[in-house]
Parts: structure tokens; C-alpha cells; sequence
């Protein structure tokens, strides 16, 4: 709040007095922070992909036809790891602003939940999740939910991610599901780092990176988390966390069923 001080004059023009006024500046400067933040975070994050492009791009220019093919190949493996991450960045960017502006431009129908657990999965890229155990015992019997599969599917991703990333032990993840009259809850367990309590509401605010010591991906924005509660609540939904430190987390979305006036949708 901000307080602001007027005079107050009488129909002569004397000054009879003072007004006072607060104003209400809350919103506008929590969007200015998170305008900063966002300018901070782009930049920073940026930089370090850049200057290895940068690099990389002189040391080729640089290369006589007679060099090692192998060797021009892990040059350009490591151009094109760079452009994903920034590809990545512009992408959180944009969805946060998206979220914001209230225009994350859902591309809403009956969806299989199972379909969009396997989509995810099937996304994880291959090289991260060697090592990795999915397990799933998402039932194709489930109701189907009203989504867009691709955005669904780039939230479960994001949990996969975190739940492979957060991890010291050989990552295993269960993925659960169950539904109510209203909605079809899915649930991304791991046996990870976990999160102390007081950290556990916050993980979903923008930036929030619980400092784990250890742990902290060069990759990490603290946006992810935020990006899947936008979407999901898009979705007229809800994202929770459960967590032991030291033993994993279990995220949870919320989201509505596909309802045709009470009857279940069946695929022709
Ligand atoms: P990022 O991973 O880019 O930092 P997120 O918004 O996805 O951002 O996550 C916010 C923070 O929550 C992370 O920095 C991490 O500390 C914590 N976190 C998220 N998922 C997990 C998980 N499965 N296990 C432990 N910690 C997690």
C-alpha cells in the first residue's frame, strides 16, 4: 500500500485540511518484479549456451577439411544441446507470459489419460532417462478427461524431468490414477531428494528453487513447476505435492472428466 497526501480546500480556496489516500500498489509491483526477474533470468541463463555456440561456431570456422570427422560431429552435438536449451528457455518465457495473459490457447477434447502418460513417456529423451524405471499402471478404463494432450503432456513430462532430476539413487517413478465423479487425478511418485515441508507450497511460485546443496541442475529456472500449475489450472484443475525428505515426492494434477451430460464418452 501506498499513501499519498492531498490538501483540502474550502469553496474560498483556503486550505481547510489534509486528505489522505492509499493506494493499492501490490499488483503493479509484484508484475514489475516479475518482469525483472524474468529479464534476469533470460539473460543469465542465456549467456552461458551463447558463448559456447560462439565458441564452437569459431573453432569449426577454424577447421581444415582435413580434421577428424568425429570430432567436427561432437562440436555440432554440442551447437545443437545449446540451441534445445535455449529453444527451452524461450519457451518457458513465452508460456509464463502466456499464463499471465490469460491466453494459453487450449486445444481442449476427450483425452485418454492414459494417452497423455505415454505420449510423456515416450518423450523423455533417451539419453536422460537410461537408468530410469517407469512404471505405470494408468488404466485404459479410466474416464477419459476434457484437455489438450499436448499440454497435458508437457506438464507430466515436467514432472518426469524433476523426478529424475531431484534424485541420488537410481530414479524410479510410479505413476498412479484414480477418478471421482469430477475428475481424474494422476500422480508422478518418485523416490528422489524430497522436499523439506517448508519449502513444499512454494515450489510452485515462480523462480522458487529449494537450495538441495548438492543438487541444483545448471538447467533449473524455478519455472517448470509454475508453468504445470497455469496449465493445469487452464484446464479448470489443480496441481498438489506430497513429500519426505529423503525418501521422494508425489505430484498430483486434478483434472476435470470429459462429461456429456453425465454420460461417459466412448471412442467410435
Ligand atoms: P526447476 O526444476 O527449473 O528449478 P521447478 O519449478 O520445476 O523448477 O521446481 C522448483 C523446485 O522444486 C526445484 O528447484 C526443486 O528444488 C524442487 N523440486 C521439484 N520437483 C522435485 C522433485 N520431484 N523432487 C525434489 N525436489 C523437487
Amino acid at each position: 500500500m501506498m499513501l499519498s497526501a492531498f490538501p483540502v480546500t474550502s469553496d474560498e480556496n483556503y486550505t481547510i485540511g489534509k486528505g489522505f489516500v492509499w493506494w493499492d500498489v501490490t499488483k503493479a509491483q509484484e508484475v514489475d518484479k516479475l518482469k525483472s526477474d524474468l529479464i534476469s533470468m533470460v539473460s543469465h541463463e542465456f549467456k552461458t549456451p551463447i558463448t559456447s555456440i560462439k565458441g564452437s561456431v569459431e573453432t569449426l570456422l577454424r577447421v581444415d577439411a582435413e580434421w577428424e570427422e568425429d570430432f567436427k560431429r561432437e562440436m555440432l552435438t554440442g551447437i545443437h544441446e545449446d540451441i534445445d536449451r535455449i529453444q527451452e528457455l524461450v519457451n518457458d518465457w513465452l508460456d509464463i507470459s502466456r499464463i499471465d495473459a490469460k491466453a494459453i490457447g487450449l486445444d481442449r477434447e476427450p483425452v485418454r489419460p492414459s494417452v497423455v502418460v505415454d505420449n510423456a513417456i515416450k518423450k523423455l529423451p533417451k539419453h536422460f532417462a537410461s537408468g530410469v524405471t517407469i512404471e505405470s499402471t494408468v488404466e485404459k478404463s479410466l474416464p477419459f478427461i476434457y484437455g489438450d494432450r499436448i499440454r497435458l503432456a508437457q506438464v507430466m513430462l515436467n514432472l518426469f524431468t524433476n523426478a529424475i532430476r531431484y534424485n541420488e539413487r537410481s530414479p524410479q517413478i510410479k505413476i498412479l490414477a484414480s477418478y471421482d465423479e469430477k475428475y481424474v487425478h494422476i500422480s508422478v511418485a518418485d523416490n528422489g531428494i524430497g522436499i523439506n515441508s517448508e519449502h513444499l507450497d512454494k515450489v510452485f511460485d515462480r523462480f522458487y528453487c529449494v537450495e538441495n546443496g548438492k543438487i541444483r541442475p545448471s538447467g533449473s529456472t524455478g519455472l517448470g513447476l509454475a508453468i504445470c500449475k497455469g496449465i493445469v489450472e487452464a484446464h479448470g484443475g489443480c496441481i498438489r505435492a506430497e513429500s519426505s525428505q529423503g525418501l521422494g515426492s508425489v505430484f498430483t494434477i486434478s483434472i476435470p472428466q470429459y462429461n456429456c451430460d453425465g454420460d461417459k464418452y466412448e471412442e467410435t
